[in-house]
């Protein structure tokens, strides 16, 4: 069945009508899969280019749980945790959270790294709904005492890839040893790896496995093009570039650089041609950083230039363009930085420099996105003797292509996945299939996982066990009944909060 309306979702009317007032016509392809399943209650392995729409396919369905559950958390928990790896990503997802939440009752907050402690302290002394949270300041602030894992319903693990490339495995690691078994988990990746495969399975339960293009992993609308050029020329080649532009109070430009001394060096140097250009990096305060990022987003500077940190969290509406001054070390880094530009339903431009220092750099790029990227003409810069060295890359390639016409990205199978994790050191799933077509065979590992783990959740108080219904049948899992037959009251200071939806 395909799904054209949001209102065919099992979305509430609350949510629809943020929905509406978002504007957003009808669900993306991962909305339409994710949504249905996360509500049933299903674990997610999703993976899905850069701008398709995930932050609405797991925060829509997890704030209607929330809502409707009529469960609440305790001081220093929080139900649902959404882990992202950078402040920046942080910020999105809570505006995103507060966009979708306006017609809620739900509190949010926001943990990550580079701001004052204490806003954040405070908000979990209460206990929040939905904590989107950085490892970093998350580990820190758990060591401090300053919050508790037990009350945790939702597991969101954002941008995973950027996460281990990040360094964050460990980490992400220690927060999984703390969290509650009993949880609905979900993971989402641009890309897909055997090292997040490996992460997946020991974070997810029997997913839906939602793979959108996943062999295509630029996006289509992005009009790719490349310079070929002599190092000496790259800041020309891009002051003739972006000159054109530069009172032109529509166009905005994200400039990619390797090091962080760059991207402040050559944001001055736009500057002083003529280009107002401000720089985003690791090594400005936060409050620097969103400060860049608002004269951006207003359209009062033309040029962002950007080290790598801020390649997962920018979504500026209607940006046109992503130069990639500096080639990224990773070709998924690619896909994800030109991915900025063409957010949602619009389209952009990605242009690249590359010179005869990184051709091994190029030609990798070209082999993972399986496209020999156009070349850019219009410029006085161009190096036909880089070009050579490209082509002559491009020739091999296609020499080997042909040789091995099988040779395609491993992928892993459904029935394999969900088969491995299905053995070993795993948490129980929380899934549990209703007996509709099959009624012999569903969920046995679901039922043992009743009778045995469920008394010792963390959430036990909630959900004390019933007997029997008045009408006989048999009870429904604790977990999913606790909410009709015990309405806990929420806590005086909570209701105060959470009057408006409010965050830190
Ligand atoms: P991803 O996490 O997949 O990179 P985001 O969740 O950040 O993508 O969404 C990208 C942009 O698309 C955001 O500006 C978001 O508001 C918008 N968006 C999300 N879902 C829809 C939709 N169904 N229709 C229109 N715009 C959408
Ligand atoms: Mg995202």
């Amino acid at each position: 069945m395909s799904i054209e309306q949001f209102s065919q979702l099992g979305l509430s009317e609350n949510i629809l009508k943020s929905i509406r007032d978002a504007n957003y016509q009808k669900p993306s392809p991962i909305q339409q899969r994710a949504i249905p399943a996360i509500l049933q209650g299903r674990d997610i392995f999703g993976c899905a280019q850069t701008g398709t729409g995930k932050t609405a396919a797991f925060a829509l369905p997890i704030m209607q749980k929330l809502e409707t559950s009529g469960n609440f958390p305790r001081p220093l928990q929080f139900r649902a945790l959404i882990l992202t790896p950078t402040r920046e990503l942080a910020e999105q997802i809570g505006a995103n959270i507060s966009m979708y939440g306006k017609h809620l009752n739900l509190s949010y907050c926001k943990a990550y790294g580079g701001v004052s402690l204490k806003p954040q302290i405070r908000a979990l002394s209460i206990g929040v709904d939905i904590l989107v949270a950085t490892p970093g300041r998350l580990l820190d602030l758990f060591n401090q005492k300053k919050l508790s894992f037990d009350g945790v319903e939702y597991l969101v693990l954002d941008e995973a890839d950027r996460m281990l490339d990040m360094g964050f495995l460990p980490d992400i690691r220690k927060i999984c040893s703390q969290l509650p078994n009993k949880r609905q988990s979900l993971l989402f990746s641009a890309t897909m790896s055997e090292e997040i495969e490996k992460l997946a399975r020991s974070i997810v339960i029997n997913p839906l496995k939602i793979s959108i293009d996943p062999d295509k992993p630029t996006v289509e609308k992005i009009d790719q093009k490349v310079a070929m050029l002599e190092s000496l020329d790259k800041y020309n080649f891009l002051t003739e570039l972006l000159l054109p532009h530069a009172d032109e109070k529509d166009f905005l430009a994200l400039v990619f650089c390797r090091t962080k001394h760059g991207a402040s060096k050559l944001a001055k140097r736009l500057s002083k041609s003529g280009i107002s250009a401000d720089a985003i990096h690791g090594d400005k305060s936060q409050s620097a950083r969103q400060r860049a990022l608002g004269k951006f987003k207003d359209h009062n500077i033309r040029v962002l230039v950007a080290t790598d940190i801020a390649a997962r969290g920018i979504d500026v509406k209607n940006m046109n363009m992503v130069v990639n001054y500096d080639l990224p070390d990773e070709v998924e880094t690619y896909v994800h930085r030109i991915g900025r530009t063409a957010r949602a339903e619009a389209s952009g431009e990605a242009v690249s420099l590359c010179t005869r220092d990184n051709i091994q750099d190029f030609s990798a790029i070209e082999k993972f996105i399986k496209l020999d990227i156009p070349l850019y003409t219009n410029t006085q810069y161009h190096s036909e003797n880089v070009f050579e060295l490209i082509k002559k890359n491009r020739a091999f390639r296609a020499k080997m292509a042909k040789k091995n016409p099988q040779q395609q990205p491993r992928k892993i199978k459904d029935k394999e996945f969900s088969a491995e994790i299905l053995y070993g050191e795993r948490r129980p799933s929380v899934y549990m299939e209703k007996p509709k077509f099959n009624a012999g065979s569903p969920s046995k590992k679901g039922k043992k996982f009743d009778n045995k783990q469920r008394s010792k959740s963390p959430q036990k108080s909630f959900a004390k066990p019933q007997k029997q219904n008045s009408f006989g049948k048999q009870n429904k899992p604790a977990f999913q009944q606790k909410t009709k037959t015990q309405k806990p009251m929420r806590p005086q200071k909570q209701k105060r909060i959470r009057k408006n939806f409010v965050s830190n």
